[in-house]
């Protein structure tokens, strides 16, 4: 006879970042991950972590859901009040992760997801090296990128051509990730995001209720 127990360990939320030049797919995949799990519960859920930027917001943004559109005198404000986990001048603007949000979920064992820069990544890396799992997507060419970039049509040309200059620098930090992913197939690169996601989830140090359970199947 067999019995089955439903029981529902306790865990530390992972910081799960996805890094990539712009135009890589990350926002998609992003997107459709958080989607994957929208109705999945506290410990199964990933909640998107919010940046604070002083970039102007595109065409169909949303202030406090895309990005917290500030101010560069509030952003500095907010820099000064050791208000972010992690922050970094990206092209011509700063973006920063606020500190609350993330702390918060980490500790009560939701997962946050980030969509961060290499700078960003880094300073997660030396704050919180074991609660960061890093990935990085490249594009599978970089005339696919241009065109994706160009597809978008949101950015000016000036602004595509600054943004082409710029992936190059970005890629060249691909050996300071976890995981990296050739963005070829979308549906086929979610698949692969959801497992490192599900897999990451079992490791032993992030399952802090597993010493409990243990001393339960001595008795
Ligand atoms: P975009 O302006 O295209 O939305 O983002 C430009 C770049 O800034 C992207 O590579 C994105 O990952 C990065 N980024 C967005 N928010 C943050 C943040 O809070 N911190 C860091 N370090 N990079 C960010």
């Amino acid at each position: 006879m067999s019995l089955q127990v439903t029981m529902e360990l306790k865990r530390r939320g992972l910081m799960f970042v996805l890094s990539s030049p712009s135009g890589a797919g990350k926002t998609t995949l992003s997107r459709r991950l958080l989607e994957k799990y929208k109705d999945a519960g506290a410990h199964e859920t990933i909640m998107m972590s919010i940046s604070v930027t002083t970039r102007p917001a595109r065409p169909g943004e949303v202030d406090g859901k895309d990005y917290f559109f500030v101010s560069p005198e509030k952003y500095q404000s907010m820099v000064a009040g050791h208000e972010f986990l992690e922050f970094a001048n990206v092209f011509e603007y700063q973006y920063g992760t606020p500190s609350d949000f993330v702390r918060k979920h980490i500790t009560s064992g939701t997962d946050v997801l980030f969509d961060i820069d290499w700078q960003g990544t880094r300073q997660l890396s030396e704050k919180s090296r074991d609660d960061l799992v890093s990935i990085f997507i490249l594009p599978p060419s970089m005339n696919e990128l241009e065109r994706r970039l160009k597809a978008r049509a949101q950015d000016s040309e000036e602004v595509v051509a600054k943004r082409m200059m710029k992936a190059e620098a970005e890629i060249s930090h691909w050996q300071e990730y976890d995981y990296v992913i050739i963005n070829q197939d979308l549906d086929q690169t979610l698949e692969k995001i959801d497992h490192i996601l599900k897999s990451e989830r079992l490791k032993r140090v992030r399952q802090d209720g597993l010493a409990g359970f243990i001393s339960t199947l001595k008795s």
